[in-house]
């Protein structure tokens, strides 16, 4: 088994459950090939301090931020990390700076999602994610180039809800089932609005909503990032 190098904390609450997720994934594709359960998976993680990171990005500081990761990047390399994965949508704004720190293949967010949902035949999609991947181009630019993507996004008083739920709420570990409400209405209006399908484009919304609480089908990135990092460990 190759050894991934994770960059997570961003928030915790999300590498959590990726850590979870991609254990049993692990253990679940090696038993199936009759190679016994007790196969875990092989990560090397850099958890950050949130706090540091989250105000970098409410300021602004992108470059600063992208230091940051790169150095995180290079931490992991000299550990023998043979990939990287970063454990966050929005961070993938960094993705080029990551990726020229090292020279590991970075196994990106939006390119995992982007093939499931190009190979489902879907496209126009929904996107809920944070602030800064619903309104800027890092992300639904490259859904819509590489996989030819139409991606919509709430509209502005429904991107704050999402946006506020997000950093006051899942990244703290508050799991609320007003906030879940919330999410339902605004995925049942993209719906509304012609979305095929919806991207959970935010890794810690896969703690608040399922597949129950929407009427089209979700592709939540937590799940299938963590399938992308099992296939990449067993290559
Ligand atoms: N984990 C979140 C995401 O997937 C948000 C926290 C962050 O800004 O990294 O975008």
């Amino acid at each position: 088994m190759k050894l991934l190098g994770v960059i997570g904390g961003m928030s915790w609450t999300s590498t959590a459950e990726y850590y979870r997720r991609i254990n049993l994934e692990v253990a679940g594709r090696l038993s199936h090939l009759g190679l016994g359960g007790l196969h875990s998976a092989r990560l090397l993680i850099h958890s950050v301090d949130f706090a540091e990171v989250a105000a970098m990005q409410r300021a602004g500081e992108w470059d600063a931020a992208g230091e940051l990761l790169a150095g995180v990047a290079r931490q992991l390399a000299a550990g023998g990390a043979e990939g990287l994965l970063l454990a966050t949508n929005t961070m993938h704004k960094l993705a080029p700076q990551i990726e020229a720190a090292t020279a590991l293949p970075l196994l990106h967010i939006a390119d995992a999602t982007g093939a499931r949902l190009q190979a489902a035949g879907f496209t126009r999609v929904g996107l809920i994610a944070t602030a800064f991947t619903m309104e800027q181009d890092f992300y639904t630019g490259r859904l819509s180039e590489r996989f030819g993507l139409d991606v919509i996004v709430p509209g502005a008083v429904g991107r704050a809800d999402i946006h506020r739920i997000i950093y006051d709420e899942l990244c703290r570990n508050v799991i609320l089932d007003e906030s879940r409400d919330r999410y339902r209405r605004v995925m049942a209006d993209l719906a509304a609005r012609g979305a095929q399908a919806i991207i959970l484009g935010c890794t810690e919304i896969t703690l608040l909503v399922s597949q129950a609480d929407a009427s089209v089908p979700l592709f939540d990135t937590t799940a299938i990032h963590a399938e992308e990092a099992v296939s990449f460990l067993l290559s």
